[in-house]
């Protein structure tokens, strides 16, 4: 097991979110070395000295990132020092390292810096190319301790290129590996529902994350000598892809975007979005991913109905008689966008994304998505809470879980 921990009074008041913590246990995890406990402490040697000895006692390494500075409030080699009852040695190869950084940059070494030359006898110091405190690995009692300094451009390449090597070397007893399925357009309960006889497993165990409108499943198996993870994980991935296979769309790193724009390219077609509630915030996702411009046609952003009838030719009796915000009016602008750029694929998108503007009968928070292609056409209405943000992110979402839905069923029709 690894315990992680992160160090700084930014931290703790919050004023600086902990990225390291996350970064460390995502990368950890994926390469079968299990996280045993994250903690956050804030810049006083006896903290960390006390969360060290606690991680000592429980896990075999123990990562600290931050206080490695040459600031009187960066107190982690201290802390070890003293834990480990080694007076701290100034080592002249990173020295020479330190004059020659700021050397490089035409600058002087502030004497400051010097404290950053200071290492644990026995440790493996870990090169900075990014920075000028140096990383450590201090072997001690058959276990490790392990300094990364706390900004995250310094401590990821470190981790990369020297850490997460040592550590795959060790011999991990109680390896485990994940997989990640990912899933779309589901409520919690339903999929509680299905998952029911799943959720005991204990091995590979579950957890469920939501993320935005996806549901994220991760599963994670431990090598028990008898059964090889690898197999237990297979398994345990058919039996939720079968059991969620209207809603499974990929694994791992893969994002439902990424599966529109395939299946796009793979049928051949092109796509024109016509935005109001949204401002363009769709046409901007689509243009996220590099090569969009095959399947792209582009977008409008019709906001005024008056643009809706000009642009679009949305018909302005329809626009008086249902309202702006319809699911009539959505269909139209898909079907206007689609025929005067010309693409396969047309959506369209109008709501109320607030905080002012709502009805009893159409309330904030209320948005119609529609997408049509030939013959097939869908609109979904949608009831948002929160901010005007946040509608405009989850329509977006939305739209693109619907798209899905219908290539889906034009695949399996
Ligand atoms: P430096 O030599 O830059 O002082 P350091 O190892 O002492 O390195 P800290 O002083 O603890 O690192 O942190 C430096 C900066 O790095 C912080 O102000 C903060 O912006 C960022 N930082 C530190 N820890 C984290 C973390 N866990 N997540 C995100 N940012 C962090
Ligand atoms: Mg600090």
């Amino acid at each position: 097991m690894i315990d992680l921990i992160c160090i700084g009074n930014e931290l703790l008041t919050g004023l600086v979110e902990d990225l390291n913590g996350g970064y460390l246990a995502r990368r950890l995890w994926a390469r079968g070395m299990p996280v045993r406990k994250k903690a956050v402490v804030g810049d006083r040697q006896e903290e960390i000295a006390a969360a060290l000895e606690e991680a000592l006692e429980k896990s075999r390494v123990a990562i600290c990132c931050g206080g490695l500075g040459p600031t009187e409030d960066d107190l982690t080699r201290e802390a070890v020092a003293a834990l480990l009852n080694r007076p701290l040695v100034q080592d002249e190869g990173w020295v020479e390292k330190l004059e020659a950084f700021f050397g490089e940059r035409g600058m002087s070494m502030p004497a400051s810096n010097l404290k950053q030359a200071l290492v644990i006898p026995g440790a493996r110091l870990l090169d900075n190319p990014y920075g000028t405190a140096p990383g450590m690995i201090i072997p001690w009692n058959s276990r490790y301790i392990c300094l990364l300094p706390g900004p995250p451009l310094e401590m990821q390449p470190m981790f990369e290129r020297e850490l997460l090597p040592f550590l795959e070397g060790l011999d991990w007893a109680e390896k485990v590996q994940t997989r990640l399925l990912k899933c779309v357009g589901l409520g919690e309960s339903f999929l509680d529902e299905q998952l029911k006889s799943l959720r005991e497993w204990d091995n590979p165990s579950l957890c469920l994350v939501s993320s935005g409108l996806e549901v994220h499943i991760q599963l994670c198996a431990t090598g028990d000598g008898r059964r090889d993870p690898q197999q237990l994980l297979e398994e345990g991935a058919a039996l939720i892809k079968k059991a969620l296979k209207d809603f499974y769309f990929g694994e791992g790193e893969e994002t439902l975007e990424e599966k529109v724009a395939e299946a796009l390219l793979k049928r051949g077609e092109t796509i024109a979005v016509a935005e109001s509630c949204t401002g363009g915030l769709m046409a901007d996702s689509i243009t996220d991913r590099p090569g969009s411009s095959r399947y792209f046609k582009g977008g409008m952003v019709a906001y005024d109905p008056a643009v809706k009838i000009a642009l679009l030719g949305v018909p302005e009796a329809l626009i008086e008689t249902e309202g702006v915000v319809s699911e009539a009016v959505a269909l139209e602008m898909a079907r206007g966008v689609r025929d005067r750029l010309q693409s396969d694929w047309g959506i369209g998108i109008t709501g109320i994304a607030g905080p002012g503007g709502g009805t009893k009968e159409k309330p904030v928070g209320l948005v119609y998505v529609a997408a049509v292609n030939g013959p097939g056409e869908e609109c979904w209405q949608l009831l948002w809470n929160g901010s005007r943000r946040m509608v405009k992110s989850r329509t977006v979402q939305a739209a693109w879980v619907l798209l899905w839905r219908m290539m889906r069923e034009d695949a399996d029709s």
